[in-house]
């Protein structure tokens, strides 16, 4: 068994429920859910949207693969209305990397293995520049250690947060 974190998000038509929703389905399918944030409400980040986000960091125990795990979050994301050939449309007429979605369920941590293929990344790439990922993530695992930089997440947080005051 492995112990995972992940993070849910959205921002377009009653995200609040379907996070709920996504919340359940991990815990039914994919392991055991021993801890998660609250929502954090945030700003897009990286395209202009009218409606902001909300992300919810989940722990959960599992037996699944990481490639198995990523596979169930997609499947999902798919079953919650998320219509990744909509958001290609929608990021080409913006000429944006980012468009809003409906859900987005990525993969923080998995035990401490560090994964990097085309498919799967472990540690989530971009999490410590993300401070919608490392808030709700602080909540449930200040102490856990990222095992590429060997920082906490409250570290590798209060160094964003430093950053972020330098650029000011
Ligand atoms: P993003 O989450 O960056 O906004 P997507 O949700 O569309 O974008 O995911 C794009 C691809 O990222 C997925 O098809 C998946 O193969 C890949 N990916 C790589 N690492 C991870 C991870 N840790 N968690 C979730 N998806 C990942
Ligand atoms: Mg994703």
């Amino acid at each position: 068994m492995a112990r995972a974190i992940i993070i849910t998000g959205g921002n377009l038509d009653n995200v609040k429920a379907r996070l709920r929703q996504a919340q359940q389905m991990i815990n039914e399918r994919l392991g055991v859910i021993l801890r998660c944030s609250h929502m954090y409400e945030s700003e897009a980040w990286g395209f202009t949207a009218s409606d902001n986000f909300l992300n919810q960091a989940i722990e959960l125990d599992t037996d699944l693969t990481p490639e198995e795990l990523l596979q169930g979050v997609q499947a999902i994301e798919k079953e919650l209305g998320r219509d990744r050939t909509a958001e290609a449309a929608i990021k080409a007429a913006n000429g944006e990397a980012y468009s809003s979605r409906k859900i987005d369920i990525d993969i923080l941590f998995y035990d401490d293995v560090v994964i990097s293929t085309p498919e799967l990344t472990i540690p989530h790439p971009l999490m410590h520049e993300r401070d919608f990922v490392l808030a709700p993530l602080s909540e449930i695992a200040p102490s856990k250690i990222h095992p590429i930089f060997d920082k906490t997440v409250r570290e590798l947080r209060g160094e964003l947060h430093a950053r972020q005051s330098m650029e000011k």
